[in-house]
């Protein structure tokens, strides 16, 4: 028995409730405001009522008293009412629940006496069963609508109902005992209802609660998701309003090629790693900061900090999630190289809204991207105007693909030792309307991360070959294609075959230019379409070669036909010794591999000496032509043919 009120103590104790399930059980009394008023109103008519008939002072007393009870709780309802959705602590909770324990209680407890006294005073059966069917249906009405708060609820029916049960058993009424009885049983009836009530409205709190923390949590890493964040950025802009000294700073958390990890490891590994980077965030935040995933691999923080204090705080913690989140990932005894790169913008420096503020951190994540990853940027405004300048590009790249502007110049590929021409370069051009012919260097990067590059490619191509099946076999044309280009290869090979087709030009005399970042990729698609194009009888070749991470082996693993030389090791080719030894050494390699070598950049007569001296005998350069429009090299061309 003690252990089962033990237990009964522990279920149904405030103690064991936290804020926002006493707020909501608190709340619970005015779930039906309708039923409130009509309880107090039917109070006030009742005790009226009675006086009306007894003509008692002592009623009048009651009446008065239920009209003051009356006003003291709807005044009390409607300050309770004032707090709707601001949050309260428990002491302010607990205060009026205090409050409404007090005068709900007077409220039962004066029709209770009331009653009692009407049982006293008549010997009329009738107001008997007045007194009893008022006593029965407040009871009812408490164990339906008032459980939520037991102390009440318990305080009610007891007022209500002990009064008349004295009264019945105390005063000579007819069958007084039976009465009695039968309302000793309503009340027990009335508190197990009460106690069952409780335990639904608790329930069905709790079935709210997780269903509103899984639409809250990401289901993955246990941490906020993006909509809660947002109501919680929200908040946060609320508490720290203008001119308070409190302040936040964002920081916006991005893996670094998480696709790639995705799709080399698969799914379950790309979630591990999720959940281990979630730990790292949750680890290296302050006690008081947020954090949340925002979806796919990208991760949210909100530092609070004052306002004076904000740079070096937020540039500190952004420091620290960068260098935990550089760790490899050791997942299933693998280690796996990771790493994040971070946005960060400040309440209020760089915003007062959260769209403005997600927009800037987003801004300051794209620069930390673009400064090479593995790092994190604040923002600031210059970041801005580039981002502002790249999306109109991006648009205006789209516009000119949609008009086809995009052309081809030519640069000449000569034979150094005969001085003839035996091919061109294909160098993308954008005649702007506005700002000029603009170089591949300005719009290339640009479009190849909106994948623009796909579009502008396959109108050079095309261009290209259309050109050169005017000019005499067996002048080449070279085409650089982009790695983003491979990433749809069978759409590449399609669009070779095409630009081909339509043209009439012989494959044997389309080059392909491709340049080492591509190998870097080394995917099997990327084998499979360099295979067949040579398979086609189209060159290939290495560009750029030793200006990146070069390796050897790739040249032989794939079927070359030339290499060009990059032109930093023409720069220097007549003094620097170095320069000298790579040239004549990739030139050996070159022969040995039957390849053709040709030599980029040469701007002088010195250097084409130096080349001729080293044996070099295919080069291209200022020196001998500058990109020119189709137009100029088809003369070009006509002259070298009819000499
Ligand atoms: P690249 O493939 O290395 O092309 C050679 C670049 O060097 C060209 O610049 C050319 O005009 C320039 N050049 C040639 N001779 C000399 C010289 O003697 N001195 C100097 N300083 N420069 C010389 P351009 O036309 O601005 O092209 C830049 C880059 O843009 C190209 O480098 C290529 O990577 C890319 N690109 C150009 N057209 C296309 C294209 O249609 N598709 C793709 N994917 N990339 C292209
Ligand atoms: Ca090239
Ligand atoms: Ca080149």
């Amino acid at each position: 028995m003690r252990r089962w009120l033990r237990s009964a103590a522990a279920t149904y104790s405030d103690r064991n409730a936290d804020d926002e399930l006493l707020r909501h059980l608190i709340d619970s009394l005015f779930s039906a405001p309708g039923a409130l008023f009509a309880s107090m109103f039917m109070g006030l008519v009742l005790t009226l009522t009675v006086w009306l008939m007894t003509w008692s002072a002592i009623c009048g007393f009651f009446v008065a008293l239920n009209i003051l009870v009356g006003i003291k709780r709807l005044r009390l309802t409607g300050e309770y009412g004032r707090m709707a959705g601001i949050a309260l602590d428990r002491r302010r909770l607990q205060d009026f629940d205090r409050r409404f324990l007090f005068w709900w209680t007077m409220f039962s407890l004066g029709i209770g006496v009331e009653n009692f006294l009407l049982v006293a005073k008549t010997t009329e059966p009738a107001d008997w069963t007045l007194a009893s069917g008022v006593t029965i249906g407040f009871t009812v009405a408490f164990a339906s609508r008032n459980a939520g708060r037991l102390k009440l609820f318990l305080a009610q029916v007891f007022s209500m109902c002990a009064p008349m049960i004295v009264a019945y058993a105390v005063f000579p009424v007819k069958n007084g005992v039976v009465y009695a009885g039968l309302l000793c049983g309503l009340l027990v009836v009335a508190i197990l209802l009460g106690f069952s009530a409780h335990d639904q409205i608790v329930e069905l709190y709790r079935a709210n609660l997780k269903t509103r923390q899984m639409a809250l949590n990401d289901m993955l890493t246990g941490l906020m998701n993006r909509f809660a964040f947002t109501e919680a950025l929200e908040r946060e802009i609320e508490r720290c309003g203008l001119g308070s000294r409190e302040a936040f700073s964002l920081i916006v958390v991005d893996l670094d090629r998480f696709k790639e990890i995705n799709d080399m490891l698969g799914h379950n590994a790309g979630d591990a790693v999720i959940v281990e980077m979630a730990a790292r965030l949750r680890r290296v935040i302050d006690g008081d900061d947020v954090v949340a995933r925002l979806g796919g691999d990208e991760f949210v923080v909100l530092s609070r900090e004052r306002r004076r204090e904000w740079p070096q705080e937020a540039s500190a913690l952004a420091e620290r999630i960068v260098v935990a989140l550089r760790e490899p990932a050791v997942i299933d005894a693998s280690s796996i190289p990771i790493s994040a790169s971070l946005g960060v913008a400040h309440y209020p420096d760089h915003g007062v809204a959260a769209t403005e503020l997600m927009k800037k951190v987003d801004i300051a994540l794209y620069e930390a991207k673009r400064e090479g990853r593995n790092r994190a940027a604040i923002f600031d405004s210059s970041m801005q105007a580039r981002f502002n300048e790249e999306r109109v590009m991006e648009l205006e790249i789209e516009t000119a693909i949609a008009r086809d502007e995009f052309e081809p110049w030519f640069q000449p590929i000569g034979n150094i030792e005969t001085g003839q021409i035996v091919g061109y370069e294909a160098l993308a051009r954008w005649p702007h309307p506005v700002r000029g012919m603009i170089s591949p260097g300005k719009f290339i990067p640009s479009a190849e991360q909106t994948g623009a590059i796909v579009h502008i490619g396959e109108q050079i191509l095309q261009k290209a070959c259309a050109a050169a099946a005017a000019w005499p076999d067996p002048i080449y044309v070279s085409v650089n294609l982009s790695p983003v280009q491979f990433r749809q290869t069978s759409r590449l090979v399609a669009s070779v075959r095409e630009a081909l087709a339509r043209s009439g030009l012989p494959p044997r005399r389309l080059t392909l230019e491709i340049t080492e970042s591509l190998m870097m990729e080394d995917t099997a698609e990327t084998r499979a379409a360099i295979a067949e194009f040579d398979q086609m009888g189209i060159s290939v070749s290495l560009d750029d070669f030793g200006a990146g991470y070069s390796s050897l082996s790739y040249i032989h693993s794939y079927p070359f036909s030339k290499i060009k030389i990059d032109k930093t090791f023409i720069d220097n080719i007549e003094s620097e010794r170095e320069s000298i030894a790579i040239v004549s050494a990739v030139r050996v390699l070159a022969e040995k591999l039957d390849m053709e070598l040709i030599a980029e950049g040469v701007e002088t007569l010195r250097q084409h000496l130096a080349l001729r001296q080293l044996g070099v005998t295919r080069a291209q350069g200022y020196y001998y032509g500058k990109p020119v429009p189709q137009a100029e090299a088809a003369v070009a061309v006509r002259h070298l043919a009819a000499g």
